[in-house]
């Protein structure tokens, strides 16, 4: 059909078809004892996903939305927060902090590392008025995963609050919300949990509950305020847990992958995906590949991947997709046209999939470089 692609991009991904089938059924009500018992479902399945007992809310809208939200939610215009950046999606975290009246106090490690609890304990020591630390778990532009459990435990020690862009890595790495201390912490329905695009689940903690109920004035609006979420949660309980209408396709197929994820097993889903990212990673440095970076900080979610000198990436990637109806990732920002980039979530995990995509890459390098 049209526009049909096998997704071996760091989001969006393909998803198997007895969630496709969920999402085509016929529309259910958001309201009601069936729908109830349906979201509840779905929102303790997703605390078992994020290791916690507080809180989980199903936001309808993209992952930037739950990001604002838990920003927005707890810090004040003019607000000291630190945000340290190795990619784009840690600049949106600025951005996004910048439009709420924050003031940022950016860390910004070496290309191609990982944030180091280092700078982040130096930043503390230099603004003790900073009220949070924003920090994005796995920064999918790079493939690198942050120090997350560190950081969190060193911003408790100094009294602020820890906010995690966990977008591509709940469900897909190591990730213990109540364990590390994280206050708030945001993913999707499409990246490691291989359901529906269109859902943000996000877990909030007593100490963020605090900050939102400490008086002072917050710019969250009602929407993408959590406490106009908390009370709906409360006050509809059993008819209605949320503020407004909600895609209940949308979360019926979120149910549906998170109950299959946790009925074959949560560690076993994420030792599939780093199988399919050591195989990757082995593949390539065979045909001479480059990673972007060490195995040490490499994410089980995607593999970034710098071109052959021999080779233009973008011919590359344009024959995959043409050609073989695969696509894969372009580099971002300096390294658009350079990098390219893997995904390992949904069905692009599949051994199948990954032996695939290496031949072809195989074949594509014999027809193009001699
Ligand atoms: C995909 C991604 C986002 C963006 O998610 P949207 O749903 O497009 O808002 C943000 N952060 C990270 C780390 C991501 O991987």
């Amino acid at each position: 059909m049209d526009g049909d692609e096998l997704l071996l991009i760091p989001g969006p991904v393909s998803i198997d078809d007895e969630i496709l089938e969920v999402l085509g059924r016929p529309v259910m009500a958001h309201y009601g004892d069936a729908w109830t018992e349906l979201y509840h479902r779905t929102v303790a399945n997703l605390q078992t996903v994020f290791r916690t007992g507080s809180e989980v809310h199903l936001i309808f809208g993209p992952g930037q939305a739950a990001t604002e939200m838990a920003i927005a939610s707890v810090l004040a215009p003019g607000d000291q927060v630190i945000v340290p950046s190795n990619g784009l999606f840690g600049d949106r975290l600025q951005i996004v902090s910048r439009a709420h009246g924050l003031e940022v106090v950016p860390i910004t490690p070496r290309p191609r590392e990982a944030v180091s609890v280092e700078s982040v304990r130096e930043a503390l020591d230099a603004h003790p008025r900073a009220r949070a630390v924003a920090i994005v778990h796995h920064e999918t532009s790079m493939g690198v995963m942050n120090p997350v459990r560190e950081i969190a435990a060193l911003a408790r020690e100094r009294g602020a609050l820890t906010i995690v862009d966990a977008i591509s890595s709940a469900g897909g790495t190591d990730l213990d919300v109540d364990a590390w201390g994280i206050d708030l912490c945001v993913t999707v329905g499409n990246k490691c949990l291989g359901g529906p695009i269109g859902v943000a689940p996000i877990a909030i903690g007593p100490r963020a509950v605090a900050a939102n109920e400490d008086g002072r004035a917050k710019s969250a609006g009602w929407y993408l305020n959590f406490a106009t979420w908390r009370e709906h949660a409360e006050m509809w309980k059993t008819w209605h847990p949320h503020p407004t209408t909600m895609p209940t396709n949308v979360v019926r197929a979120l149910d549906a992958s998170v109950r299959a994820i946790l009925e074959f097993g949560l560690d076993e889903h994420i030792r599939r995906q780093r199988v399919a990212r050591d195989t990757v990673r082995e593949g390539l440095r065979e045909m001479g590949f480059e990673m972007m970076v060490p195995d040490e900080v490499a994410s089980p979610v995607t593999t970034a991947v710098l071109g052959r000198p021999d080779m233009s990436v973008p011919d590359y990637m344009r024959w995959l997709l043409e050609e073989k109806g695969m696509r894969i990732g372009g580099g971002l920002g300096p390294w658009s046209g350079k990098a390219f980039r893997v995904g390992h979530m949904g069905r692009a995990k599949e051994p199948e999939v990954v032996d695939r995509y290496l031949a072809l890459t195989q074949e594509y390098l014999n027809a193009n470089n001699g």
